[in-house]
Order: structure tokens, then sequence, then C-alpha cells
């Protein structure tokens, strides 16, 4: 079945339980907690029970708990972005006898800096990416990085520079992704492409691989976008905030929810799509969503967890086990953003390595 018409069998879900909502009944019980029941008699899910939940803000939302979101599945839409991928730059070189290069720069020796920059490489080197890598110590200088990304540059067999973040506190990273070219700039946070991004009519050369990564998960889903309520939380400069401008090109109606919104839980309600990026564990509960809205949960967060050989697990921002009964399709975590934008990085690197070599 294709990604699609996963979705649209996702979408017939949604519209079922809109009715089964609409039909449900108020049956107070005498613990205080209130159950609801339908009045459908359409299908099997005509005895469906759900428990209503009172929020913080003292609304009350249904919380159907027989109905199960469908799983937009990252991982499986991220490979086969790359088989895509491999495949076009297979084309290129027999026609031009050119691959794409990306180059990396990891400064500092931060654990989980140096794994993103290992899976980076290897996710390269599966599509046919050359890769370059520059490490340097934490202890070097901001001319160090800068001389690095001035020779990548002018390196033409480097389609794409990633300087991989955070850098050491002594940087300006200001000044260090500004002085990457905006031809080169695969990660697409040069202010130029960000503003051209912002603007009607403008096109940005590179969109940031993890926002664009959620677009291209509700694109591959057929999730309908166009004059839908958007809500993004978060509004950070690398996720929130270009997700919500991809979110309003692609003319959603959109709003941000941020650290100082009032009610957040009261406008995301309001979203047929959610893009949560915020970096707390399962903030975004249940109540918080629309029933059959679609969920796309970028954070990653690490919580304790005693039965892991790691001491820890990944959790989203989502509460994953209350809004996968409301929302008609869902992200999980791990699995769904993050292979993504792996997927959009190799895809920036190709659209440079094609644009800089008049290849079509
Ligand atoms: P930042 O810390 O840069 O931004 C967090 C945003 O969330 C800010 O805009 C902040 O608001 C907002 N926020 C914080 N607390 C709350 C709150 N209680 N209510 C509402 N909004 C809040 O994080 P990033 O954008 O870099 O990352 C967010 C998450 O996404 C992290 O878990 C990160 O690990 C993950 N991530 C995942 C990627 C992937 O590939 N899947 C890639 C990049 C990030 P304010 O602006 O007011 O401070």
């Amino acid at each position: 079945m294709t990604t699609a018409a996963m979705f649209s069998s996702a979408a017939d879900n949604c519209s079922r339980r809109a009715f089964l909502i609409t039909n449900l009944q108020v049956r107070p019980s005498r613990s205080g907690c209130t159950f609801l029941r339908t009045s459908s008699t359409r299908s099997s899910h005509a005895r469906i029970f759900a428990s209503v939940c009172s929020s913080s803000s003292g609304v009350i939302a249904a919380m159907v708990t027989d109905v199960s979101a469908k799983v937009i599945d990252g991982k499986s839409v991220a490979k086969q972005i790359r088989e895509e991928i491999a495949t076009e730059i297979s084309r290129m070189k027999e026609s031009t006898g050119i691959v794409p290069g990306l180059a990396v720069i990891l400064v500092g020796e931060r654990k989980d800096s140096a794994t993103y920059v290992r899976n980076k490489k290897k996710a390269c080197d599966s599509v046919g990416i050359k890769s370059y890598e520059a490490k340097l110590s934490e202890d070097s200088s901001e001319q160090e990085v800068l001389q690095y990304i001035s020779s990548y540059n002018d390196d033409p067999s480097v389609n794409g520079i990633l300087v991989q973040l955070p850098l050491p506190s002594h940087m300006n990273e200001q000044n260090i992704l500004n002085a990457v070219c905006i031809e080169k700039d695969v990660d697409g946070f040069n202010p130029l492409n960000i503003g051209r991004l912002a603007m009607r009519d403008r096109e940005p050369l590179f969109v940031p691989c993890t926002p664009k990564g959620c677009i291209e998960l509700l694109h591959r889903y057929g999730v309908p976008i166009k004059g839908k309520r958007a809500v993004v939380i978060g509004r950070s400069n690398i996720v929130g905030m270009p997700a919500a401008l991809l979110l309003q090109r692609e003319d959603a109606t959109v709003s941000i929810v941020h650290s100082r919104t009032k009610n957040p839980e009261e406008i995301t309600r309001e979203a047929d799509i959610v893009i949560s990026a915020v970096g707390q564990p399962n903030m975004v509960r249940g109540s918080w969503i629309k029933p059959g809205a679609v969920v796309i949960d970028v954070g990653i967060n690490p919580v304790e967890d005693a039965n892991s050989p790691r001491g820890y697990r990944l959790v989203g921002d989502v509460c994953y086990e209350e809004a996968s009964k409301i929302a008609s399709a869902i992200t999980p975590v791990p699995g769904g953003v993050g292979p993504m934008t792996i997927a959009m990085l190799l895809s920036n690197t190709l659209a440079a390595a094609k644009r800089a070599n008049n290849f079509e």
C-alpha cells in the first residue's frame, strides 16, 4: 500500500471518528469520571466508549479509547527518499562524471555531535555522496573554523557545507554560519535563505532540513495543508520558525505557541495539523489534540528508564499513548521526524550539486 493510500484510510478512520464523536452522549458516573457513549449504530465502533478528561483549562475533551492513529513512518519514508536520491546520483554520475560532495565541520568532543556526524557520513556513503570532514579541537579559534569554511566555499567538489551545532561557547555562531556561501548552505540557516522563505514570491535556495522533513511527511501521507488550521509549538530558528513559514507557504492558517503563550492547550486543540518542537518530554497531552488532527512530533527527549540497557529512552514532546488515541495520524519517536532530517540533508546536497553543475 502506498503511504498516500495508507493516509486515506487514516482519513476515513478520522471522519468515522468525527461522526462517532458528534454522536457521543454524556453519561456521568458516580466516581466523578464521566463516560460517553455513542448513539451511532453504523459500525462496530458503535459501542465505543470514551472517557472524558478535564484539561488544565477546565475544557472537556473526548478521549476515544479504542481507535488508534495511523503511524506516520518516517523511517520507511526516509528510506524511500534515500533510494530516490541514490538513483538520481547514479544518473548524474553517468551523465556528467560528477558526484555531489558534503563537507561537515565538527568542533569539540561532544559525543552526541560526533554520533550525528558519523550518521551523516554513513548516510552520504549509502547514497553515493562524497563526504569531507574537518575535525577541530574544542579550543580551536573561530578564525580556524572560518578558514575551513572559506576553503570549502572555494572547492567545486564540495556542494554543501554543514557546521555541526552547538559550537563551543567562545565562538560566534552567527559569524560562522553567515560565512557559508548561500549556494552551499544545505542546512538552510543563512538569513538570506530564511528571509526568502518568509517572503511571498521568493524562493529560498535551501529549506532547513528538519522542518522540510516534517512537510515532506505530510505530503507523502497525502495530508491536505491548504486552508487547514496548523499550530507549531516552538519557534526556534532551526525548527519551529521555519516550520511555521513552510506551513504558511502551503496556505495553512498558522499559530505559533511558545514559552510565553497563554492557553497553549486551547490554541493547540484548534489545529488540524500540529507540529511540536519544544524539547519537553510528553508536554502535549491527549487533551491538547483535536480529534482527527495530524501530529508531527519533532521532539527528541531522553527520559530515565531503568529497563533500558542505556538507562534511558527517547520520547517526543507529545504524549504518544494519549495523542495516538485522538489523532488520525502521528509520528512516533524515535522513527518519525529524525530519519527525515538526514534524508532532507542528502536531498539538499543533491539539489546543490545539480544547481552548481546545471544538471536537470
Ligand atoms: P529550542 O530549545 O531551540 O526551542 C524550543 C522552543 O520551544 C522555543 O521556541 C521555546 O519557546 C519553546 N518552548 C519551550 N518550553 C515551552 C513550553 N513549556 N511551552 C511552549 N513552548 C515552549 O529547541 P529546538 O527547536 O532546537 O528543538 C526542539 C526539540 O526538537 C528538541 O527536543 C530537539 O532535540 C528536537 N530536534 C529534533 C530534530 C530531529 O531531527 N528530529 C532536529 C532538531 C531538534 P521560547 O522561544 O519562548 O523560548
